[in-house]
C-alpha cells in the first residue's frame, strides 16, 4: 500500500491545477479510494466526501486535506504540498479498514485553499458539518525534523486579508496642480501612519498586528499631467480577526476623512480573506498527550505561524485542531522553487492522523 500512496502522489504531483479548477485531482482521489477503501465516497461540488461510517450513535470526526496548487512559470506546481496532504489523507483512509473506532470519520478534500475561498465554501454550503464534533487539518512544515508534531493551543496561524484601496480626484496640468487634485500625499501619508494604527490598536501588547505594503501606484510617467489617481495594495495580518477589522476600519476612515476634506473619491475590495485559525485548547492538550505517550515528538509553537490558512474557517464552527508536520530540516521553504515534498513523511504522519481518531 506504501508503493500505491507514493504512486497516487506522483500522480496527483503530475495533475497540479490552480485553486478552485481541482477536476483532475478529485477523479484520482475518488478513483483511488473507491478501489482501495470501503469509504462512501461521495463527489460534492467542486469537493470530494468520503465517509467512514458506523453508525448514528457514534461521534463523528472529520478530517481535511487541501489539494490546489500554485501558478508557476511552466503551469500550476504543488508548491505548498497539498499533494502530499492528500497521500496522507488517502493512506489513513486505507489504515482504516477494517477497523472498528465507535466513530463515524468523514475525509474532506477540499479546493482552493490558497485563496481562502474552499473552507469557506464548504462551511457555508455543507450542512454535515453540523454534526462533526471534532475536526483536524495539518499542514507539512519544512525547516522542522521530519515527523516531528507542531501544536499551539489557541492561535496557530494567523489571520490575514488583502486591501485593495483606490482613490480618485482630479488632473491637472503638470504647471498647476493646485487647479486638480493627486492623491499622492494622501496615500503615502497613509502609508507613514500605519505603524501608528497598529500601535493604537495594539496598546503596549505584544500580539502580532501588521500591515504590509505590497504594491502602489500613481497616475503615469508622464511629465505634463498632475497625477488623478492611485492605487495601494495592503496585506493586513493579525494574530486576532478582531485586531485586523479595527486595522481595515482606522486605514479606511483615514483614507475617507481625507477624501471628504479634498474632494476626492475613494474605493475598497477585499482579497484573500483568511481568519485566523484557532486551535481548541482542550482537544490540543489532549491529543500533544496522546501523541507523546506512543513516542512521538511534539513541539509546541511559541508563537502563531504568521502565514494564515483556511482551516480557522471550520474551526469557527466546530472545536479541533489544526497541527504542523515536520518535512525536514533541509526541505526548502514552502511556495519556493526548491521545495520538494517528502514521501518518507507519509506513512508517520498518517499514523500520527489515525490515533486522533481514537480507537473505541
Ligand atoms: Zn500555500
Ligand atoms: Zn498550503
Amino acid at each position: 500500500m506504501q508503493d500505491a500512496i507514493r504512486n497516487l502522489r506522483a500522480q496527483l504531483n503530475a495533475c497540479a491545477e490552480l485553486s478552485g479548477h481541482e477536476q483532475g485531482t478529485l477523479a484520482l482521489l475518488r478513483a483511488f479510494l473507491t478501489e482501495n477503501t470501503a469509504l462512501s465516497v461521495i463527489p460534492m461540488d467542486g469537493w470530494l466526501l468520503a465517509t467512514h461510517r458506523e453508525g448514528d450513535a457514534c461521534p463523528t470526526y472529520a478530517l481535511r486535506a487541501d489539494m490546489d496548487a500554485l501558478p508557476g512559470a511552466d503551469g500550476p506546481w504543488h508548491g505548498c504540498g497539498h499533494d502530499g496532504h492528500c497521500a496522507i489523507l488517502c493512506r489513513v483512509a486505507t489504515m482504516l479498514e477494517g477497523r472498528v473506532l465507535n466513530r463515524n470519520v468523514h475525509f474532506i478534500f477540499q479546493p482552493a485553499e490558497e485563496t481562502g475561498a474552499g473552507a469557506r465554501r464548504i462551511c457555508d454550503t455543507w450542512p454535515g458539518l453540523g454534526n462533526v464534533e471534532r475536526i483536524f487539518g495539518f499542514h507539512n512544515l519544512p525547516g522542522y525534523p521530519i515527523g516531528h508534531l507542531l501544536t499551539r493551543p489557541g492561535c496557530f496561524a494567523c489571520a490575514s486579508e488583502g486591501l485593495s484601496i483606490s482613490v480618485t480626484g482630479s488632473p491637472a496640468h503638470a504647471a498647476y496642480p493646485e487647479r486638480g487634485e493627486n492623491p499622492a500625499d494622501l496615500l503615502c501619508g497613509a502609508v507613514l501612519r500605519l505603524p501608528g494604527m497598529t500601535e493604537d490598536i495594539l496598546r503596549g501588547d505584544d500580539r502580532l498586528l501588521m500591515a504590509t505594503v505590497t504594491g502602489m501606484k500613481l497616475g503615469d510617467e508622464n511629465y505634463g499631467l498632475s497625477a488623478s489617481d492611485g492605487r495601494l495594495w495592503l496585506t493586513l495580518r493579525a494574530h486576532r480577526d478582531e485586531d485586523l477589522r479595527l486595522l481595515e476600519t482606522a486605514i479606511k476612515d483615514c483614507i475617507r476623512a481625507g477624501c471628504r476634506e479634498r474632494n476626492m473619491t475613494c474605493r475598497f475590495e477585499m482579497r484573500d480573506v483568511f481568519p485566523d485559525t484557532v486551535n481548541d485548547p482542550i482537544i490540543t492538550r489532549e491529543c500533544e498527550d496522546l501523541w507523546r505517550e506512543s513516542g512521538r515528538i511534539v513541539q509546541r509553537l511559541t508563537e502563531p505561524m504568521r502565514w494564515s490558512e483556511d482551516f480557522g474557517w471550520y474551526l469557527k464552527r466546530v472545536p479541533g485542531m489544526y497541527f504542523g508536520i515536520g518535512m525536514g530540516r533541509e526541505c526548502a521553504d514552502l511556495h519556493t522553487s526548491g521545495y520538494r515534498f517528502d514521501d518518507d513523511v507519509t506513512e508517520p504522519a498518517a499514523e500520527a492522523i489515525l490515533q486522533l481518531l481514537g480507537n473505541g
